[in-house]
This record gives C-alpha cells, sequence and structure tokens, in this order.
C-alpha cells in the first residue's frame, strides 16, 4: 500500500501491479504512476490528460 501524495489517503497497490501502471485515488482522484523502488512500489505523479495544474 502507498499513501496518496495529495491527500494522504491509503492507495492499495495490487499483487499483480506493473510498473508503469496508473493509480487512481478513490479519495481525491489524483493520478499516480507505479514506480518500482527497491522490493516494493512507490507511486509518481502521474500527468494528467487535460487538467490544469494551475502552475
Ligand atoms: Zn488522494
Amino acid at each position: 500500500m502507498a499513501k496518496c501524495a495529495e491527500c494522504d489517503a491509503v492507495i492499495e497497490i495490487p499483487d499483480n501491479a506493473m510498473a508503469g501502471e496508473i493509480l487512481t485515488c478513490v479519495e481525491c482522484g489524483s493520478s499516480f504512476e507505479l514506480a518500482k523502488a527497491g522490493d516494493s512500489f512507490e507511486l509518481k505523479p502521474a500527468q494528467s490528460v487535460g487538467e490544469d495544474w494551475g502552475q
């Protein structure tokens, strides 16, 4: 499991998850890309299509 960087909600990573997969936080809807980090995974912010991040 990992935590959403946006709202701290727990995001479950499926056992059969693969690096590069996109997971979406059910709480805030943020998308994260699964990246392999040693024996486990970490979540990287994913570029979401058509959304303005207000930079
Ligand atoms: Zn979230």
